[in-house]
């Protein structure tokens, strides 16, 4: 077996950690909030998400993941209608009616998420105070909480964040002697979780839990000797919720690609004292298999260009696992949120000169990408369309929140999902 080189950025090349950034704040493209349930719903597996707002949002919801239901949803719309707009309905007294149904019908459900929208922040419907009612009576079958899915207040996957942040204060309280724990914060697919698991275990570092569980009566104890992971890098209220609880964050890049998802273990196992032999023969076999697989896409890929527009925020990991793994060239990077404190790792990764870009201004940023022509656009459904007409090749963002891409054994299908619209194009054009 060849020896293992931990990854590590020189320690003379910053990278782009204090590159200067493009901020934009004009019109955005954007989806909300909601979108984050076509995700949370399928992972805790016992909740219910109950959206309060208007049939807009419930399109959005039912057309999104209609094609995934085989079963009983586990998410609805609380329609709020004319009337209510007009204040000339009790809401609060309708949301207990529905909820009340709601509850009797699927005795299954263990936590219901409020979930509000554009328009009950429009009539200042008061939704904790609503979760917090209707806790006294359901207390302790079901937990209530609430969050905000509002295209006014967040983007696409704030929507995770902001149900995860309501989920920190649930969490019991670790006790004080109890062993430092480690605690991976973001929704991960259940394939990758238990990939991530068996890693832990051999390696001997534990006890591990993920947050959000599976089942609502398993959220894990947090406390100041919790250590904690992020998995996802759009999680800064839930990060800072867990802080404010004494857990520590353990600064990391995210797992995606080898290095990405070395640098990420590495950063627990050196918290946790694991020996370095003991890290490196535990992941040189999947270290060797992932760049294996990465080395047939990265024919395809190296020397492409690729431009990001703002809309997941996995832009920056995912932007320096295609430069360093994969050899594409960054035209712009573009993402709804820059937040230099958790992509620090990220940052100093990134090939120093990358241009990086926060927030939006559509019609500007779609004249820098039409100008640059690159090879391959990262972007949201309501502008692939259109640049796929103008000659442009596209990859659906959303696209790369759905499939399970964290860990080693999901770096080559990572890579697959840049390389397929390419080959695709290459096809159409012969
Ligand atoms: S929350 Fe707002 S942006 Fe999202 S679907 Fe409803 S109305 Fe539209």
């Amino acid at each position: 077996m060849s020896p293992v080189i931990p990854i590590r950025a020189e320690a003379a090349d910053i990278g782009c950690a204090d590159a200067p950034v493009l901020r934009e704040r004009g019109q955005r493209e954007v989806f909300c909030g909601l979108t984050g349930i076509i995700w949370l719903h399928r992972k805790i597996q016992d909740a219910f998400f109950l959206v309060v707002g208007s049939r807009t949002c419930a399109h959005l919801i039912q057309s999104a993941a209609g094609v995934m239901i085989f079963a009983e949803p586990r998410f609805a719309t609380a329609i709020i209608d004319e009337r209510d707009l007009a204040g000339l309905a009790d809401v609060n007294a309708e949301l207990d009616r529905v909820v009340t149904r709601l509850l009797e019908r699927r005795p299954d459900i263990r936590m219901l998420f409020l979930v509000g929208s554009c328009p009950s922040e429009v009539i200042k419907l008061d939704l904790s105070r609503a979760a917090e009612r209707l806790s006294k009576t359901y207390l302790p079958k079901v937990r209530i909480l609430n969050y905000s899915g509002s295209g006014i207040e967040t983007t696409f996957t704030q929507g995770e964040d902001a149900c995860l942040a309501s989920l920190v204060p649930v969490a019991p309280m670790q006790a004080d002697d109890a062993a430092p724990s480690l605690l991976i914060v973001g929704s991960l697919a259940d394939v990758v979780e238990d990939q991530f698991m068996r890693l832990f275990d051999e390696l001997g570092l534990g006890p591990v839990r993920f947050f959000p569980p599976r089942r609502a009566g398993d959220v894990a104890p947090v406390g100041p000797n919790t250590r904690f992971l992020l998995a996802q890098p759009f999680l800064a209220d839930t990060a800072r919720a867990l802080e404010a609880r004494g857990a520590q964050r353990l600064p990391a890049p995210f797992p995606l690609g080898e290095e990405g998802t070395t640098l990420w273990l590495q950063a627990a196992a050196t918290a946790f004292g694991i020996p370095q032999q003991r890290f490196d023969e535990v992941t040189a076999p999947k270290r060797e298999r992932a760049k294996r697989a990465l080395a047939r896409h990265r024919t395809q890929l190296a020397g492409k260009r690729i431009f990001f527009f703002p809309d997941s925020q996995l832009e920056v990991p995912l932007a320096r696992f295609l430069s360093r793994e994969l050899g594409m060239g960054l035209v712009e990077v573009g993402t709804p949120y820059l937040h230099r404190q958790h992509l620090a790792q990220e940052l100093t990764l990134l090939p120093s000169g990358t241009a990086l870009s926060e927030g939006q201004d559509v019609d500007k940023q779609l004249d820098r990408c039409r100008a640059a022509r690159p090879d391959l656009v990262v972007c949201g459904l309501g502008l692939a369309n259109p640049l796929e007409a103008e000659g442009l090749t596209t990859k659906w963002a959303i696209e790369l929140v759905f499939t399970p891409i964290q860990g080693y054994d999901q770096a080559g299908d990572l890579a697959e999902l840049f390389t397929r619209p390419l080959v695709r194009r290459m096809k159409l054009v012969a």
